[in-house]
Formats: structure tokens, sequence, C-alpha cells
């Protein structure tokens, strides 16, 4: 069984992108691409969990239920899309996780980093979670990449504390759930979803998960909301480099998604956490 985390958010969201846009110009339309997404999944008889910048719940508050009414479920992905290494993050994100259990009454007990930005400088987020009585996380990438990644990350799942970020510690209680990696020309590389997904061949990502399965590891993808419904957004003008990440065959992202879907079980996170034995 592998993992499937949809990152809920919206155009203007990703740390490439945000920058760009002016205040008055960030306009949400995410959530017109919602009911695609669902039908994606439920076509394919596949359970997800939706990690949601919270500000997106604020403005549409009928995205939870509709969310929730079809078996996904509902993680935290902060209430703006803030990096967890941001300067002085730690006492907003406090309030950030109390404002997120008032809108879902309580649902979400995972988290996903924006960025992959758990590290060293934010492992203070740890403690901040399993005070707030979340269970799970899934922000650690085991592959080194220009924006983030923890080479030396363990593949499967483990308890992970504010000071073993990457190595099981049997004294914790928050389990990471690591994103999917691979070989590829030598090199460790993300296969877990977003830019690699549409950059590498479909072939590539397939066989990470197998390999994954033949090993009893739970292949952990996760696809950005805006890369499936990228009919809904806005282009607009960014540094080559920035654009190239960013938009790069972001049309091959949905029959890609949908093949995999096809092909391998997924499920969400919570539901799987509730299926193994205490490890
Ligand atoms: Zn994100």
């Amino acid at each position: 069984m592998n993992l499937l985390g949809i990152d809920f958010e919206d155009w203007y969201h990703p740390q490439l992108v945000e920058p760009f846009v002016s205040e008055e110009k960030k306009i949400p339309t995410m959530f017109r691409g919602l009911d695609k997404i669902l039908d994606l999944l439920r076509k394919n008889d596949s359970k997800a969990t939706f990690f949601v910048v919270g500000d997106l719940l604020e403005s549409n508050p009928e995205i939870l239920d509709k969310i929730m009414s079809e078996g996904h479920e509902i993680g935290f992905h902060t209430m703006k899309h803030t990096r967890l290494d941001s300067p002085n993050f730690r006492p907003e994100f406090k309030e950030e996780l109390k404002k997120f259990e008032k809108l879902t009454s309580g649902k979400s007990i995972g988290f996903r980093a924006p960025t992959f930005s758990l590290n060293e400088k934010s492992s203070w987020a740890i403690d901040e979670l399993v005070s707030n009585g979340y269970k799970y996380d899934s922000s650690i990438m085991p592959a080194k990449t220009n924006m983030y990644g923890m080479p030396s990350a363990e593949r499967s799942p483990y308890r992970i504390t504010n000071s073993s970020l990457g190595k099981n510690d049997p004294n914790g209680t928050l389990i990471e759930f690591p994103l999917l990696v691979t070989k590829f020309l030598g090199k460790t590389i993300p296969a877990a979803g977003g830019f690699y997904l549409r950059a590498l061949p479909l072939k590539i990502i397939k066989n990470a998960i197998k390999s994954y399965e033949e090993k009893e590891i739970p292949a952990s993808l996760y696809i950005h909301s805006w890369e499936l419904t990228p009919e809904y957004i806005p282009r607009i003008k960014l540094p080559i480099k920035s654009h190239f990440i960013t938009y790069h065959k972001i049309e091959k992202t949905f029959s890609k998604m949908n093949e995999l879907l096809k092909k391998f079980e997924f499920t969400a996170f919570e539901s799987y956490l509730s299926k193994i034995p205490n490890k």
C-alpha cells in the first residue's frame, strides 16, 4: 500500500511564485479544481490526505466537507504556506495550529511543511506538532535538491524527534513518512511527485514505487492541487529557472497521476497509520 498526499494550495502559494504576485493579485481559484481532483480519486478508488493551506479553508469553508465526505483526510500545510525555517516563525506557527484546529474541528493530525522546510533550523516544529496532538508528518525528502532535502534520512517510516530528524528515535511519538526517492544516473533523486513526476519518464517513477513495494516500504507521493488543474491557474512571468520548475509539462500531470493511481494502490496517511502495528 502506498501513500498519497495532495498539497492543496493556490497558484500563488509556491515559494518560486509567491514573491512575484502582488497582494491584490492573490485571488484564490483552487476551489474550482477540487471536483476534478475528487473525480480522479473516486474513479481510481484511491484515498488521499489533503494537506491544506489554512487560508483556503477560511475563504472557502465548504472545501473541508467536500474532501472529507468522500473518505479523504485533512492535514495541515500552514495557514499561508510559510516556510518553517522563516525567521521567528515559531510563535506564529503555534497560533496557526490552534486556528487550523478550530477550522477543521480538530480533524487534522498530520502535517506537511511547505517546500519540505523541516530541517535543523525548524526542528522545533516537531514539539509543537506533538503538543497539539499531531500523530504524523511527511516533510522529509531523503535526497538532496537545490531547495530542500535530507539525503541521509531513512526511507521507511520512523519516529522523528527534534534531535533525530533523519533516523528513528524510539522515544519519538510523531511518525515521519519520508517521501519516495530513487537512483537515477548514479544519484539519489526525488521520485515522489511534483516537478519530478512531470519531468521524469513515468517508467522511472513506476520502478521506484515497485522497488519500495518489494521492500514493503510504503511509497509516499505528493502532488500539488494546481498541478492537477492547470486550466484554473493564471500563468505569470517568472525567472527562467523558476518558470521551468513551476510549469514544465504541467499539462501532463493529470494523466500521469491517473496512470499511477490505476496501476498502484494508494491510501491516506491516517488510515495507513491505523492499520500498522505499533513499531
Ligand atoms: Zn506547498
